[in-house]
């Protein structure tokens, strides 16, 4: 299966969908790591990354490993990067499989070869430019050049030239098709981890291209292109506006809410990882009569989720809570229960658990708040103070995941308290000093400030829109 280049929204559905059901995974080094992200919590993981023509683990031993697991029954996904394909010795992967009688299946990939240049805005073919493509492995198996056709290719005019696995032999590879008369002005640029957001581009020309990739200090994975279009790379470059360009963002919250903030901030140019650092579990057991209040308070789109699960499992109906009046605490919790039939009579302007509460005092009468167990005190304190009957209701339950820290991460999003104490649980050492924290509210942002983060940024209000604003603020700074 192909991992796609490295970004892990350039994954293929088929691979996400697919990936959610394996057992293990054997995957390689260029697999982005916003792609591991998706394996499943219990599914078995196995590093046999290979770096730059050394193999860790030997082919075959990697083979054995397939052969090994799929005996055992288990679902096994080969994880490749870009496409499996397309020097992935992929091919040779299928063979031993069908040699053994193993059934098997591929999911081509996005392969890097295509989307790492388009990524630097170089389009491979173009018109009046370049109308043939070619993909050429920079690296014979005994760690040379390949004995290829230089003259043939030195002659080639209005064509591009990939070459892949090409750092180490860059110099040689540029001088080799100068001698067989191909001009050393030719356009070339090397693109450095591409579609992540450590990627570089350096542009030239075919003489210049090995000083500029020594003096900018480029290191495998990268790919070359040479050809006219390498020249396009400043016109089409699209990515360097982005205000998250460049940046390796962390989304915490549970995996099924992560969706639209992921894409708001890929959209904003970022290197998005998804790392759910709490899932939520519905409570079980009896849910108490939700009839004779006057007030009932949702905080969260989990708790209106949790609620009708519950009063389905119990084959009940929400007409129990009567002309109750509905509050929310802002507009998703708001948004979930108008998609569920329930019109909001309350939302406080600020997006937060005082202001629910302020708002709910002022109204009075009996309230029945509906929440997460061990939910945020804010709310209830206040309450308290100013009198107010009410009664809460725990539906559901937050727990952390743990897991180990992405590496290198330039921020981290929090649409809550507990996601900062679940990203905070995963690394008990500290040691994210150098991440910035995104928060939606101030909340958060103090859970942030207690669990060591120092640079901390607070959207201007509880939405995900305010929450990216936020992003690109802490970006700028
Ligand atoms: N099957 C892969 C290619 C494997 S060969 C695919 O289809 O993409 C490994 C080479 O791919 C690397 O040496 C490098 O030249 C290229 N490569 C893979 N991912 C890359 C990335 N994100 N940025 C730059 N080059 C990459």
């Amino acid at each position: 299966m192909g991992a796609g280049p490295g970004d892990a929204g350039l994954m293929t559905l088929r691979a996400r969908e697919i990936l959610e059901d394996a057992d293990c995974v054997v995957y390689d080094r260029l697999v982005g790591e916003g792609v591991l992200t998706f394996i499943p919590e219990g599914a078995e993981r196995v590093d046999v990354g290979k770096s730059g023509g050394h193999h860790p683990i030997p082919q075959r031993e990697i083979e054995a490993i397939l052969l090994d697991r799929a005996r055992l029954g288990k679902r096994v996904v080969r994880l490749k990067g870009g496409d499996p394909f397309l020097f992935g010795r992929g091919g040779e992967e299928a063979e031993a499989l069908r040699a053994a009688g193993i059934p098997f299946g591929i999911v081509p990939g996005v392969t890097s070869a295509l989307a790492v240049p388009a990524w630097a805005g170089i389009p491979v073919t173009h018109r009046g430019l370049s109308s043939a493509l070619r993909i050429i492995t920079a690296h014979s198996e005994k760690g040379g050049l390949p004995g290829l056709d230089f003259e043939g290719l030195a002659r080639t005019k209005g064509e591009t030239l990939v070459f892949l696995m090409g750092v180490k032999n860059a110099g040689a590879l540029c001088q080799r098709l100068m001698d067989a008369g191909m001009d050393s002005g030719t356009p070339a640029a090397a693109i450095e981890r591409g579609t992540t957001a450590r990627q570089r581009c350096v542009t030239g020309e075919l003489g210049s291209l090995k000083a500029l990739m020594e003096e900018r200090k480029i290191t495998p994975p990268a790919i070359l292109v040479i050809g006219p279009v390498a020249s396009l790379a400043e016109k089409l470059d699209w990515r360097a506006s982005l205000p998250l360009s460049g940046l390796r963002v962390a989304v915490t919250r549970p995996r099924e809410r992560a969706g639209r903030l992921s894409r708001m901030l890929r959209d904003a140019g970022a290197e998005v990882l998804e790392f759910p650092c709490i899932a939520t579990e519905v409570l079980s057991g009896a849910l108490p009569p939700l009839a004779g209040f006057d007030w009932v308070g949702f905080t969260s789109v989990t708790g209106v989720q949790a609620l009708f699960t519950r009063l389905a499992r119990e084959e009940r109906d929400i007409r129990e809570l009567g002309s109750a009046g509905i509050a929310a605490i802002g507009p998703a919790t708001a948004e979930a229960l108008r998609l569920c039939g329930l019109r909001v009579d309350f939302m406080p302007e600020v997006y937060d658990g005082a202001h629910l509460a302020a708002g709910l005092a002022e109204r009075g009468g009996r309230m029945l708040l509906l929440r997460a167990e061990k939910g945020s005190p804010e709310l209830t304190d206040l309450l308290r103070e100013r009198g107010a009957d009410f009664s809460e209701v725990p539906l559901y339950r937050t727990h952390y995941v743990k897991a180990s820290l992405p590496e290198d991460l330039d921020m981290a999003v929090f649409t809550s308290a507990s996601t900062v104490r679940g990203f905070a649980a995963c690394a008990p050492e500290g040691g994210f000093a150098a991440v910035k924290a995104v928060c939606i509210g101030v909340q958060t942002a103090r859970a942030a400030e207690e669990a060591g983060f120092e640079q901390i940024f607070t959207a201007a209000s509880a939405t995900l829109p305010a929450l990216v604003e936020a992003a690109v603020t802490a970006a700028a700074v």
